[in-house]
């Protein structure tokens, strides 16, 4: 991995780190106003596993949800 690449990939992550502090059910086509807030973006996605399992009986895996976390920006 060249240089470069491997620093607009930290800076992706970085910025995406900085801003995901937040998700909501409906912005992934739940009809649920469910929103989660928190500043670890690992406990966020945690949390929210556990609520589409819990609510929506919808099994994500923390690498899906990193996806769609991705595709929405
Ligand atoms: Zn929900």
């Amino acid at each position: 991995m060249s240089y470069v690449t491997w620093l607009s990939q930290s800076l992706y992550l970085v910025e995406m780190l900085i801003n995901m502090t937040k998700l909501s059910c409906a912005d992934y086509g739940f009809d649920c106003h469910f929103v989660i807030e928190d500043d670890d973006m690992h406990e966020l996605i945690e949390k929210f596993a556990k609520h589409t399992l819990d609510e929506h009986g919808i099994e994500y895996s923390k690498e899906s949800l990193t996806q769609l976390i991705l595709r929405k920006k």
